[in-house]
């Protein structure tokens, strides 16, 4: 099978700072990014804040540009797609539906926006669709008239939701859509995902710096650090046994009374290196609790075995013979 969304060496560089007597600096956001998505999956990305989850997110969106690199949609390159045609197949539904959604529109004239952009159907058709879909995200008719400020987190959320699929996707980019609900609303909200998954074949990337929730709704997982991938694997793998001492971090603070609220000291330090300045080697090394005497200055390569990948020297594959230490 072939899969419908694919990242090869996914790179994006921002130019940051500079001055009169300051040279600009280059952040490496996305460094390098492999990644597959095969149709009816859902490809949870996990990493901190500042990890390039989110960039990565709109550069599948076809919002921000690669600096280097490919991506392709069903196996062509969206280099040559325009973002009318790229948006008739990937949709987002972003953290915070309030921002997402006018707030002069009612609920019906929102969804049915991108139907009216891409001139699909007449205006009764469009109306229909609308309804169905409404009626399909767990709003009623009454909804239709009300406006984002008249409505719950949740039901707005419901509304970006019905929003991204009433122009029937293949593919929904959905960047921390649950993170600024309450718990309960949370996992009604994932729950309505799944079921929308089955219904409309759907693909989701699901990007969160929750592990608890891509246990829930992914199929798969990639962890992200400083821009790159460093583990990935089948989500009841990765989550029965991490491999990466990173993902293993983020595991044990699922653990703890912190989860959402970002990684937790567990013994690693809580700072976030500086991404325009990443250490050298494996960028992880300054807090790693397993790093090993050459881990400072070799950078660990990926190593794919039986379609996962880790990228860290604890594993022997990844050690070459007369590895400098
Ligand atoms: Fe830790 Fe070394 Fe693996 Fe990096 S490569 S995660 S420093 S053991």
């Amino acid at each position: 099978m072939s899969p419908i969304l694919s990242t090869h060496g996914l790179m994006r560089e921002f130019s940051i700072g500079g001055g009169m007597f300051r040279p600009r600096k280059t952040l490496h956001a996305v460094n390098g990014v492999d990644l597959s998505v095969n149709r009816g999956e859902v490809l949870g990305i996990v990493g901190e804040s500042g990890c390039g989850k989110s960039t990565l997110a709109r550069m599948m969106l076809g919002l921000i540009p690669p600096t280097h690199g490919t991506m392709k949609l069903d196996g062509k390159d969206i280099a040559g797609m325009s973002r009318r045609a790229m948006s008739r197949r990937v949709q987002p539904v972003f953290q915070d539906p309030y921002s997402s959604l006018n707030p002069r529109r009612t609920v019906a004239q929102i969804v049915a926006l991108p139907l009216e952009v891409h001139g699909i159907g007449t205006r009764d058709q469009q109306r229909r669709q609308v309804m169905e879909m409404l009626e399909r995200v767990g709003l009623s008719a009454r909804h239709a008239g009300s406006t984002p400020g008249q409505l719950s987190g949740g039901q707005r959320q419901r509304v970006a939701i019905a929003r991204a699929l009433v122009m029937r996707p293949d593919v929904v980019i959905c960047d921390e859509p649950t993170s600024a609900l309450d718990v309960s609303v949370q996992a009604q909200i994932l729950n309505l995902l799944l079921d929308l998954r089955k219904q409309f074949d759907l693909t989701y990337v699901f990007i969160s710096h929750n592990l608890a929730v891509v246990e829930h709704i992914a199929t798969h997982v990639a962890v992200m650090y400083l821009g790159q991938v460093v583990e990935y694997n089948l989500t009841r793998e990765l989550f029965r046994e991490p491999r990466h001492p990173y993902t293993q971090a983020l595991l044990a603070s699922v653990l703890t009374p912190e989860t959402g609220q970002g990684l937790p000291d567990i013994g690693l330090g809580l700072s976030f290196p500086d991404p325009i300045n990443p250490p050298p080697g494996c960028t992880f090394h300054p807090r790693c609790p397993q790093r090993l005497a050459y881990c400072d200055h070799v950078i660990p390569q990926p190593v794919t075995r039986d379609g996962a990948m880790v990228a860290c020297h604890l594993y022997p594959e990844t050690i070459e013979e007369g590895q400098p230490s």
